[in-house]
């Protein structure tokens, strides 16, 4: 099946400069702010950028935004390296705006020297008035009027430390009548004494974002810098700087920041639930961040393919979370190993089975892998169901267990539920079967045919596991969209710890397994289990529970 699929306007953009020569190969980045984990939108900006080097045989750089002294941290830096690794991603460089600390700064005091920069004393809030409105123009006050020598001397005691943080600041002198703000001399230099995560207490200046992050972009030659939206009108600040500068022409192109319903994608909102204990940690299996998801049970192979069928949009818009389980399914199907396990057991006596013995029965680890091989489970007289696969009274067409029906045992035999033997106070006991020893799976020549097949486990065999089960983080499609705290609309019920009864095989389950518990979802290994304790995270249930809700 092959289906030519139309370019999107960035692969159009390119497929045009490498015709047309502008370009001879193309070197796009990602580029992080280092001041927490990364979350699925990230996700799709990295496939993107890493996606589109691919594609066209070019390379991707993954440079740190560091700019921001004070919520940075060299703990985010390594979950962020992990998590592009993890989805499949390989860097041509690791680059750190920081490294270029002296280069830009050599870049403002160019600018300077051009006459087109200076240094302001205003406070922020006087800087901030005098910029006036989008429909009323700005006013320049007296320090733009400052000599280049001034300037320069200033800058330089700036750097020097003279000046506390906020008492001055440098700024480019554009357009105070711009109908674009950030055209309006937007500051490129702040004073902060904090300590940097990698250069110490070397500077207490920092370039602003709009002064480091085109110039990163050119010092490194990215041929195209892609961003979200939000970053349109900073565009031609990023090409006057070029301009002003003399640097390699990078270009800026952006695209729409990817929403999921049900959760919120930013980091300052996810360090608050992690801050205030609302989940266990960035990781948690309830957060849209790529090491949660990791753990959850996403695949790289689900994300990537996420990133792919959300697309490239021009206009904002909320993908459905849906969607993403959609995705992971898709894979999950593919690979995961099969199992069983009862949640809510109810026990059946196979009357005609021989006391004591056991068998062991085979059965495919995954149908949809020829390769998948075989595993054995025993088999005996004493089994669980699931309490919701038997009832007393059933409707018509009911194929599950009932008195007098017969099902299937997955991978073993037909049984027929003969008596209910009850506790006084009414509840079931156990169910009296009879198997069909004719009927074992594989080498059934007993001529019945059964609808319902259940699974089930050897009732003395089965390892009891913890079960989380998640849910959506929030209980509403956009929590912040919705007016006051968006963590007044979080789901108090989006974990449940359930308990499982699983057949032996699942001992040997390592953590990077996948594994489909037969007619219930998908699951793996958690990281909190121990030898004496399985826990397992349910991924996404089988089927789409939710959108029905
Ligand atoms: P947040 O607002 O969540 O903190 P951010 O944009 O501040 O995100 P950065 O570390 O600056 O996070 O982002 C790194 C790259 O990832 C940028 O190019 C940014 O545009 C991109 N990115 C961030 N969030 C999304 C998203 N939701 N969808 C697509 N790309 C995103
Ligand atoms: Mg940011």
């Amino acid at each position: 099946m092959s289906e030519e699929k139309s370019l999107n306007f960035i692969e159009e953009i390119i497929e045009e400069d490498l015709r047309t020569g502008k370009h001879q190969s193309i070197l796009t980045r990602f580029p992080p702010e280092p001041n927490g984990y990364l979350h699925i939108g990230h996700a799709k900006s990295i496939c993107l950028n890493f996606g589109l080097a691919l594609k066209y045989g070019g390379k991707t750089n993954l440079r740190f935004d560091d700019t921001n002294p004070v919520t940075e941290d060299t703990e985010y830096v390594e979950s962020i390296k992990e998590d592009v690794k993890w989805l499949g991603f390989n860097w041509a460089n690791e680059f750190y705006a920081s490294d270029y600390f002296d280069q830009l700064y050599s870049f403002a005091e160019q600018l300077i020297e051009k006459g087109l920069a200076y240094v302001d004393d205003s406070t922020s809030e006087e800087i901030a008035t005098q910029k006036g409105t989008p429909t009323q123009s700005g006013v320049r006050n007296q320090y733009a009027n400052r000599t280049i020598a001034e300037n320069l001397q200033l800058f330089r005691d700036m750097r020097a430390g003279k000046y506390k943080d906020g008492e001055k600041v440098l700024r480019v002198k554009i357009d105070m009548s711009s109908p674009n703000m950030h055209m309006r001399d937007p500051i490129i230099y702040r004073i902060k004494h904090a300590h940097h995560h990698r250069t110490g207490d070397k500077w207490c200046i920092y370039p602003m974002y709009d002064f480091a992050h085109g110039q990163s972009d050119s010092i490194e030659n990215i041929t195209h810098s892609i961003c979200t939206l939000e970053f349109i009108p900073h565009r031609p600040l990023y090409e006057w700087f070029i301009e002003q500068l003399g640097i390699f022409p990078s270009k800026q192109y952006e695209f729409a920041r990817l929403n999921l319903n049900y959760t919120v994608m930013s980091k300052r909102k996810l360090l608050q639930l992690v801050n205030e204990h609302h989940v266990s940690g960035w990781d948690d299996p309830r957060m849209p961040t790529i090491s949660g998801l990791r753990r959850r049970g996403y695949t790289p192979e689900s994300l990537r393919d996420f990133a792919e069928r959300v697309g490239i949009a021009k206009r904002e818009n909320l993908i459905e979370f849906s969607l993403l389980e959609f995705c992971v399914r898709e894979h999950l199907n593919k690979i995961a190993l099969r199992r069983m396990v009862v949640f809510d057991p109810i026990k059946v006596i196979i009357t005609n089975y021989e006391e004591g013995k056991t068998e062991l029965l085979s059965s495919e680890n995954n149908p949809e892998d020829p390769n998948g091989g075989v595993r054995s489970i025993p088999f005996g007289r004493e089994i669980l169901i699931e309490q919701d696969d038997f009832m007393e009274n059933p409707p018509k067409k009911y194929f599950r267990l009932a008195p007098g029906q017969m099902v299937r045992l997955k991978s073993a035999y037909i049984i027929q539920c003969n008596e209910i033997i009850k506790n006084t106070d009414g509840s079931i006991q156990a169910l009296h079967c009879t198997y069909i020893p004719e009927s074992k799976s594989g080498q059934d020549n007993s001529g019945i045919h059964v609808k319902g097949t259940l699974h089930w486990v050897h009732a003395p065999a089965a390892l009891q596991v913890e079960v989380r089960e998640y849910d959506r983080l929030f209980q509403v499609e956009n929590p912040s969209s919705e007016e006051g705290d968006f963590k007044s609309y979080l789901n108090p019920n989006s974990l449940k710890v359930v308990t499982g009864y699983a057949e032996p095989s699942i001992k040997e389950a390592a953590s990077h397994d996948r594994f489909q518990f037969l007619r219930k979802g998908y699951y793996c290994l958690d990281k909190d289990s121990s030898s004496d304790k399985l826990i397992f995270n349910r991924t996404v249930t089988l089927k789409d529970g939710w959108t029905k809700k």
